[in-house]
């Protein structure tokens, strides 16, 4: 199954889950179907079973009592029973649009567009899409499906008792048509509120997590930060909670006051329907059935119709969500795997001709006339204050942004006319805030290169990076699990945490590395050595350092300074200490840091 981009109907509602398991969907229709009809089998039962009864009382006979009486007894067991089974299928059907359904939400999650996961409106979007999807389409199914037995139950009853009383009849479909257009107006509302809310879950969430997760627990201990982000979270999940409630109260009081004047009518409609049994028109049995069948069906009116509309627009907004969704730009190839035909010798030239480029949304160019090229086998180094946009040139050069001006040629040819799967080949990077994965060693490692890593080129990689004694610590070895999360898992120091990410980037066989700050949380002596050994590892290589930190910028063959969107000053660490400019400046002012 697929998402695919167009509008979605109430029908998608009723396709998916036949699309998904036919058999399921067909019985629990089927179910409510049949449940449907025994309202008004029940008046004709408990007709049937008064009359005789009464009769038998002059007349004797009693064993006549028995047919009407198996009738209401099968009524009964029918509606315990099928309960419990119709669970069963609601249990069953919902796991499987979660694995048909939620999985093709995932997928086209991961193919969007970078940008929309950028955004802040689209990620809110795709964070409703994808709350719970498999029980908004069973729950949109099942709603369907009880607006149809609703109709049916309505319908039937209704001809019991047309087929009696016509006017009684007509009567009560002239209440019910006020109340259905209230139970709709508030499941819009609703709704409205519900996606306000969420806003708020998702932060106070977010807190959740940083209070109570295991990831932060030393940060917690020395900062103390968790009476004041208590406070903050209970801020979040109150304004969410009062949301809900203000919504859910004001609907309560909507559907109950016109749920008081149904039940009237239905009063009077009972006291009317005396007046045809006075007449002997209808019999004792007849006007105990339909008197019972009019409350029931009041109820009903009152409650379940309001809900069933209630949810019905609910629902039609998730369509709403659901069709934005899918329209939603997916970046091409952006599930490819990396092309394997690069080998680490591909890569001459990469160049930056007059680039500008401003994020989606934003109106400032980060990147304004930024000209540079870079040759094989060769060190560079890019370095500016933070913000200057270095790792927006990554960003770009790894295309995940491609609506830039100007252009980027790789091997003189264009990065436009690259397919996903190529570029993804060319460049491994080890970013700022890399990845944690808690897996084992060798899965982290193996990340690197799905297309094959042996477990020989895994231990080379390993020595490369000196991360052998932490593998000689770690009791199960290459598999031993890695973090908190897992049980029997190891965490690892925050440097090392950093040697296997870019154990992950030295597995692949991509011919040029990127090491954007991954080293941040060092001091700056220390992240000069990480440096120097990346640099040492990927000799021959294409290399680009990012740092604010000049001690490993002064490690390249070039330096490139970012500022004002634009290459400053280009040269190597003595041309540009002789030069006395913007980068000389930044050295002599952190010069210190090295002492
Ligand atoms: P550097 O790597 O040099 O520290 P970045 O390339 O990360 O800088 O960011 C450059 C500028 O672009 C910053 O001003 C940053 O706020 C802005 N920026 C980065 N990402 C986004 C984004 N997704 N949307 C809008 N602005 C962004």
């Amino acid at each position: 199954m697929t998402i695919a981009p167009r509008k979605y109907s109430a029908l998608d509602y009723i396709r998916i889950p036949f699309r998904t398991h036919p058999v399921l969907s067909g019985m629990k229709a089927l179910i409510i179907i049949v449940s449907a009809l025994v309202p008004s089998v029940k008046i004709i039962g408990t007709a049937s079973f008064v009359d005789t009864a009464l009769d038998i009382f002059k007349n004797g006979g009693y064993s006549r009592i028995y047919a009407p009486l198996l009738l209401l007894a099968l009524i009964s067991a029918y509606t315990y029973c099928i309960g419990i089974f119709l669970n069963l299928i609601n249990t069953r059907l919902t796991l499987r649009l979660g694995e048909e359904f939620r999985t093709a939400v995932t997928e086209k999650r991961s193919r969007l567009e970078y940008r929309h996961i950028e955004n802040n409106d689209t990620w809110e979007l795709i964070s409703r899409v994808s709350n719970n999807p498999e029980g908004r389409i069973s729950g949109g199914y099942e709603i369907l499906l009880e607006l149809l037995s609703i109709i049916l139950m309505v319908g039937g009853i209704l001809i019991v008792l047309a087929a009696q009383v016509w006017w009684a009849a007509l009567a009560i479909i002239a209440f019910s048509v006020p109340l259905f257009f209230v139970a709709v107006k508030s499941g819009k509302t609703n709704y409205e509120a519900f996606k306000n809310a969420t806003k708020y879950q998702r932060k106070a969430g977010y807190l959740e997590w940083v209070l109570s997760g295991r990831e932060n627990v030393e940060e917690r201990a020395l900062f103390g930060y968790t009476r004041s982000l208590s406070e903050r979270w209970y801020k979040e999940y109150e304004t969410a909670r009062k949301i809900t409630t203000r919504t859910q109260a004001l609907n309560f009081i909507k559907m109950k006051s016109s749920s008081i004047i149904t039940i009237m009518v239905a009063v009077l409609i009972a006291g009317v329907l005396l007046i045809p049994l006075g007449n002997r028109l209808i019999t004792v049995g007849m006007f105990m059935g339909l008197v019972n069948a009019c409350f029931n069906l009041v109820q009903m009116m009152s409650w379940q119709l309001s809900y069933v509309m209630h949810q019905l627009a609910n629902n039609n907004e998730y369509l709403k969500d659901l069709s934005a969704f899918s329209m939603l730009e997916e970046a091409e190839g952006a599930n490819d795997l990396p092309d394997a035909d690069i080998g680490r010798h591909s890569l001459e030239s990469i160049e930056f001709k007059d680039v500008r480029f401003k994020y989606p949304g934003t109106e400032r160019y980060v990147l304004d006339g930024c000209s540079f090229r870079l040759d094989r086998d060769k060190h560079y180094a890019f370095v500016g204050i933070n913000g200057a946009g270095k790792t927006t040139i990554t960003k770009l050069l790894t295309g995940l942004y491609q609506d830039f001006e100007g252009d980027i040629l790789i091997n003189g040819r264009s990065i436009r006319e690259y397919s996903q799967s190529r570029l993804k080949a060319l460049f491994s990077v080890v970013y700022q805030d890399f990845a944690k994965y808690c897996i084992t060693l060798r899965d982290n490692i193996f990340l690197g290169n799905i297309n094959g890593v042996d477990d020989e080129r895994i231990a080379e990689v390993i020595e490369e990076i000196d991360l052998s004694e932490t593998l000689a610590r770690l009791d199960k070895g290459l598999d031993t699990p890695l973090g908190k999360i897992l049980e029997g898992g190891t965490d690892l120091s925050g440097g090392e945490w950093q040697r296997v990410a870019i154990a992950r980037t030295l597995a692949g066989n991509a011919p040029l590395h990127i090491l954007d700050e991954p080293t941040a949380a060092l001091d700056p002596v220390a992240e000069s050595k990480v440096y120097e050994l990346f640099g040492r590892i990927s000799k021959g290589r294409m290399t680009i350092f990012i740092t604010h930190r000049l001690g490993a910028a002064k490690l390249a063959d070039e330096i490139l300074v970012l500022k004002d969107g634009k290459i400053a000053e280009l040269g190597s660490h003595d041309d540009l200490m002789a030069l006395g400019g913007t980068y000389a400046e930044m050295f002599e002012a952190q010069r210190s840091w090295y002492a």
